[in-house]
C-alpha cells in the first residue's frame, strides 16, 4: 500500500544536520508510527513520503521553512542577571521554562552569560537548520475510522 492521507505509517529515520551530526534517530528502538496527513511530521518530510511503500528508503533534505522555521532574532533577548537570580547554577546551554504573555509555556535556552545580563533564545533548537532525514518505510496500513476521528494512531 502506498503512503497517502489517512494511512498509518511506520518509519525508521536518522536525522542529521548539515555538519553531519546525528540529532535524532529511531534506529535501535521502535520505529516512529504516525497518521499521515494530520501534520504529525514536519511538512517537508511528510510531503516527500507520499507514494512510498514498505521497504522503500529515501533521503530527504528539509529547508528551515519546511522544518522548524527560520531563526527569529526577536526571540533572542538579553535579560538582566538580576531577573534570573532565583535560578540555581545558571549556565550556557541550560533550558529554562517561562510563560509567554499569551500564557503558553516556552522553552528558553541560555546562549551566553555576560557580566550583568544573559542571552536567552526562545527559538526552537532546530530553527534555521537544514535537516537531513535518512528514512526507511517499515509498514503502511489504512487507518481505522476511529484513528481518523481522533487524529492519531491507536
Ligand atoms: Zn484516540
Amino acid at each position: 500500500m502506498k503512503i497517502a492521507d489517512r494511512c498509518v505509517v511506520s518509519i525508521h529515520y536518522t536525522l542529521t544536520n548539515s555538519r553531519g551530526d546525528t540529532l535524532d534517530s529511531s534506529r535501535g528502538s521502535n520505529p516512529l508510527t504516525y497518521l499521515h496527513g494530520f501534520g504529525a511530521l514536519i511538512p517537508g518530510l511528510e510531503r516527500e513520503l507520499v507514494g512510498m511503500v514498505a521497504g522503500d528508503t529515501c533521503q530527504v533534505r528539509v529547508e528551515p521553512v519546511d522544518g522548524y522555521g527560520e531563526r527569529n532574532a526577536e526571540l533572542v533577548q538579553d535579560v538582566p542577571l538580576a531577573a534570573l537570580a532565583n535560578i540555581e547554577g545558571l549556565e550556557v546551554g541550560m533550558q529554562l521554562q517561562s510563560r509567554s504573555p499569551t500564557g503558553q509555556v516556552q522553552t528558553l535556552v541560555v546562549e551566553a552569560i555576560g557580566d550583568d545580563s544573559a542571552t536567552l533564545n526562545a527559538n526552537h533548537p532546530l530553527a534555521g537548520e537544514v535537516l537531513h532525514f535518512d528514512v526507511r518505510i517499515e509498514q503502511v496500513r489504512a487507518a481505522t475510522e476511529e484513528e481518523i476521528a481522533h487524529g492519531h494512531v491507536h
